[in-house]
């Protein structure tokens, strides 16, 4: 079968697949590290996407998989402690099935803040992470292909899963996704270890993700589709991470990136018949397709499993 993507949801999409026995050709456009995968700032968290009930199965399977990873350093998954700020209060849904949080102590909040929650999560380095997915696919006997698909017609095998993210409707038009940008900011890391997300605060969507040797310092979400990182935004995302975060005050700005996150009213996965082909659809993951990757790729599975 035909996997059509190779960001995080096609590449686990495609790796799931073989594991359960299919051959799988995943064709991509654009390689993992070019994509908007490779600007995510990798946390497990399930931010700016729907349904809520979907996105709880979804996301605690791959807290699962992410968890057991970890202990892979090749993975690029490290297990991470870190404060998520509630600017309005408490808004647990997310925690629903999740162990390993705590209520934050006044002390530990920011001036303001009404409550926060302490607690150890996932979180990925997207390039180490997508380079060892690609690998892991290649291993797994999945081929690997440059290419753009202009047409599904163009497609040979009868099942086709599409994870080609905001460009889907080119492909299938009744598919609903739209762009949220998200600009980050990239610091040398001086020895952080703790995240921290602050999307309430008064200053603007404010978060901070060390990995070995760099920081996803954020950002913006915003309805927009211009890819060239905006200089005044970038030095307004350096200027309140470092006051969010004091020991990055000295640490060397890197770069500046944007991606597009792929924004659905639903994560839309689901199997369709298009002109006598089976297309299973893995698109829409806002700005939580690692934290849902695996969970999305398991139901893939299952609906492929589905036509016998
Ligand atoms: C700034 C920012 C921070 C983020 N932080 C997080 C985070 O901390 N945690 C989290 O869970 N999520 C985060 N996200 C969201 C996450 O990045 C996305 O949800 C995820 O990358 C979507 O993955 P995807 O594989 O669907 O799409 P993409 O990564 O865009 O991949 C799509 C693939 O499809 C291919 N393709 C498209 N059309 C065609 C075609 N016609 N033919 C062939 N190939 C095609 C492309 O070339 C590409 O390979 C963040 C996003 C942004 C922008």
């Amino acid at each position: 079968m035909t996997v059509v993507g190779g960001g995080v949801v096609g590449l686990t999409a495609a790796l799931a697949l073989a594991g359960a026995g299919h051959r799988v050709w995943c064709v991509r456009e654009v390689p993992a590290a070019g994509t908007v995968s490779a600007v995510a700032g990798g946390l497990w968290f399930p931010y700016h996407v729907e349904p809520r009930d979907r996105v709880v199965a979804w996301g605690l399977v791959s807290l699962a998989r992410l968890t057991g990873l970890a202990a892979d350093p090749t993975s690029g998954v490290a297990l991470r402690d870190g404060l998520l700020v509630e600017r309005a209060g408490p808004d647990r849904w997310w925690t629903e099935g999740v162990t390993g949080w705590r209520d934050a102590r006044p002390g530990e909040l920011p001036e303001g803040a009404a409550s926060g929650v302490v607690a150890r999560l996932p979180l990925v380095s997207m390039p180490v992470h997508l380079a060892w997915l690609e690998q892991a696919c290649v291993a797994a006997g999945v081929e690997l292909a440059d290419g753009r698909v202009e047409d599904l017609d163009e497609l040979e095998d009868d099942v086709v899963v599409l994870a080609t993210g905001l460009a889907t409707p080119r492909l299938l038009p009744e598919v609903e996704v739209s762009a949220a940008r998200g600009q980050v900011a990239l610091l040398a890391n001086p020895g952080l270890e703790r995240w921290f997300v602050d999307a309430g605060a008064d200053a603007g969507l404010t978060y901070v993700l060390p990995h070995p040797g760099w920081v996803v310092c954020g950002g913006t979400d915003d309805p927009g589709e211009d890819e060239a990182p905006d200089p005044d935004v970038h030095g307004e995302i350096v200027a309140r991470c470092r006051a969010a975060v004091p020991a990055l005050r000295d640490a060397e700005v890197l770069g500046s990136r944007v991606g597009l996150r792929p924004v659905a009213p639903a994560v839309d996965l689901r199997l369709r018949e298009v002109r006598g082909r089976a297309v299973v659809t893995d698109v829409g993951h806002g700005g939580a397709g690692v934290t849902l990757s695996w969970g999305c790729a398991d139901e893939v599975v299952a609906l492929v499993a589905g036509l016998g």
